[in-house]
């Protein structure tokens, strides 16, 4: 049907005849007789000149075989890859025509979230989202690529499948042939990739749909996909350099071709460098005490700085507590006292006691460091030397400190060291605005250089207690202690480590992975500590048992979370900008209407009845 596509025509095309598919994007009449008309396909728009009489409107598809030829001199337009040229002597072929469009499709206007995603089919042919999705398919190949030539087997497993310990909620669905009875969606591939090793597979991986059944609160998805790996015989440090090449190639594939659509010249652009000296790794207790946190955004320096020590048997007891951790704002000593004031409530509502600040002002004559603070006349000069010194302050900075139990003022001064960090395009590095309820009406520009990867290791195996007291799996409980801390899994199993890594991009959590317990005893025991009785954990998993009983091959894995992984190399704050058809933040779609009430007729079938009218909540 058509012989060129709209963006690709060139001035070297001109006095050529060609035939162009597309919709009208835009229509100006030019006179009486002559009308322009942008017609705009995957690849970009071109401007056709068309006899004023054709009938052509916003959104209607074109046939349109013409001539190429060079805009008239002054006319051109720099801001369109074909604005050299336009195409003339126009024959139009009508071949659909279209409802007045739900909303302009100009990228600069921002259009209501709900309208854009009940006529997404609309919504998709806009350049942004063309871009996104043609970028999330470069990824997938490249994820892909990258797996087969590293040895990996690609392997569906069974979307109907059974409940697995994850810690998320699973969706349900009812056996129509063993009524009463239900399947389960998979939250991750979990138990099935590591049957898979113990079938001998060795190298596993999937692009998997994965679903988890949970409120929607932040920027998520009930459905979401993961390029899900696993690997018998291999180490930690395997599997993270397996994980590595492959995201590292998706990110250069992203990168490196941002054409939307039209084949791209591999000679046109110098390749993108790799990561120089590879991706840092931290431990997560090195994560936690430097940055606060155990995701921690390396696109911001500014570690926090200790002064545990300074004020260890000081008589200052608001800095005196178990662990005192600060952070440097450079020349905030001009924040305002009521900007002060909001950070020490948000330091307390994150759960302190309360924020210690100090401004840094010029040393006096005799050279000794002066602070600005309320607490400062409760200290002496070698601790002002100190907190300063610490801290590698300068005079105009301000510093934040808070006094608490170690993990608890880490991840207080990691809240604020994010929240208070601007990044070098100036934009705030905290939460992104979609989070903060707007949504940018363009994506921000994304190089290798404002991509910041880091590997945490050695995560605690637990966290915290449940309801019942029981450790709850930091991971998920096929997660393999470390062999230094094993001896400690019932005696204090808050201390015991996991040979458990997760990848961190900009201070988000990209992926995770762990090397798993292959050993049936070990696995039985892990339960045991869950408080999962040894029957419970017969019915459950006696699956997983009873394949750990066959000859488990030592195995691990990871699983890279895509669709954040494709927002943040497309520059965009929600994944939902990546993904063809999300679900709103309330869950619903607005686009089928889903989810809705079923037929009296297939409840029934399904043997199930109702309580509550259709469509509450519990
Ligand atoms: N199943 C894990 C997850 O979905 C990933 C892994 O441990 O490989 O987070």
């Amino acid at each position: 049907m058509r012989t060129h596509l709209c963006g690709e025509l060139r001035a070297e095309h001109a006095g050529e005849t060609v035939k162009l598919c597309g919709w009208v994007a835009h229509r100006r009449e030019h006179g009486e007789h002559l009308a322009f008309v942008d017609l705009r396909d995957r690849s970009g728009v071109v401007q056709c000149v068309l006899d004023g009489s054709v009938e052509a409107r916003s959104e209607w598809v074109l046939q349109v075989e013409g001539q190429v030829r060079r805009r008239p001199a002054g006319s051109e337009n720099s801001d369109i890859p074909t604005g050299e040229v336009e195409l003339a002597q126009c024959e139009v072929t009508v071949l659909s025509k279209a409802e007045t469009p739900p909303f302009g499709l100009d990228e600069r206007v921002a259009a209501d979230e709900h309208a854009r995603l009940r006529y997404r089919y609309v919504d998709l042919r806009r350049k942004r989202m063309q871009d996104n999705l043609r970028m999330r398919s470069r990824v997938l190949q490249a994820l892909r690529e990258s797996m087969l030539r590293q040895g990996f087997c690609e392997v569906e497993t069974p979307l109907l499948w059974t409940p697995t310990p994850e810690g998320a909620r699973e969706f349900a669905v009812p056996s129509r042939l063993r009524r009463g009875e239900f399947y389960v969606l998979p939250q991750s591939p979990q138990i099935a990739k590591q049957l898979l090793m113990v079938g001998g597979i060795d190298r596993y991986f999937q692009v998997a749909r994965c679903l988890r059944d949970e409120d929607l609160r932040s920027d998520r998805q009930f459905e979401f996909t993961q390029l899900d790996i696993e690997a018998s015989f291999v180490s930690a440090s395997d599997v993270r350099d397996a994980v590595a090449d492959a995201v590292l190639a998706a990110m250069r594939a992203a990168l490196d071709d941002p054409g939307a659509g039209v084949p791209h010249d591999p000679g046109a652009g110098a390749p993108l460098a790799g990561i120089p000296g590879g991706i840092e790794v931290l431990s997560w207790h090195d994560a936690m005490d430097r940055y606060g946190s155990d995701k921690p955004d390396l696109r911001i320096g500014r570690p926090l700085a200790d002064w545990t020590e300074v004020f260890a048997r000081s008589e200052v007891r608001a800095l005196s507590a178990p662990a005192c951790k600060a952070l440097c704002i450079p020349g905030g000593a001009n924040l305002s006292r009521a900007r002060l004031d909001a950070l020490v409530d948000r330091a307390k509502a994150l759960g302190a006691a309360g924020l210690a600040w100090f401004r840094v002002g010029e040393r006096d004559p005799a050279g000794k460091a002066v602070l600005d603070s309320p607490l400062d006349k409760f200290l002496t000069d070698d601790q002002r030397e100190a907190i300063v010194g610490e801290a590698a302050a300068a005079p105009g900075d301000l510093l934040l400190a808070v006094a608490s139990e170690w993990r608890l003022a880490c991840e207080v001064m990691g809240a604020l060291r994010v929240e208070t960090a601007s990044l070098p395009d100036g934009t705030p590095a905290g939460s992104p605005a979609a989070l903060r309820g707007g949504m940018p009406t363009a994506a921000r520009a994304v190089t290798p250089g404002s991509l910041a990867y880091c590997w945490v290791v050695d995560f605690p195996l637990f966290d915290g207690v449940d309801e019942e007291g029981m450790p709850v799996p930091a991971h998920h409980p096929f997660t393999m202690p470390h062999p230094e801390d094993i001896e400690r899994l019932s005696s204090d199993p808050a201390s015991v480590r996991a040979l458990a890594y997760d990848l961190v991009l900009n201070g988000w959590e990209l992926g995770s992975g762990s090397i798993r317990v292959h050993d049936p005893d070990l696995q039985a025991s892990i339960f045991d500590v869950l408080g999962i009785s040894e029957q419970d954990a017969e019915s459950r998993f006696g699956f997983l048992l009873r394949a750990l009983r066959s000859g488990a091959p030592p195995h691990g894995g990871f699983a890279v979370g895509v669709d954040r992984f494709v927002a943040l190399l497309a520059g965009e704050e929600s994944i939902r900008e990546v993904i063809a058809f999300p679900k709103t933040q309330s869950g619903g779609d607005p686009l089928t209407d889903a989810p809705k009430p079923l037929d009296a007729r297939v409840l029934a079938e399904l043997g199930l009845a109702l309580r509550g009218e259709p469509g509450s909540g519990n």
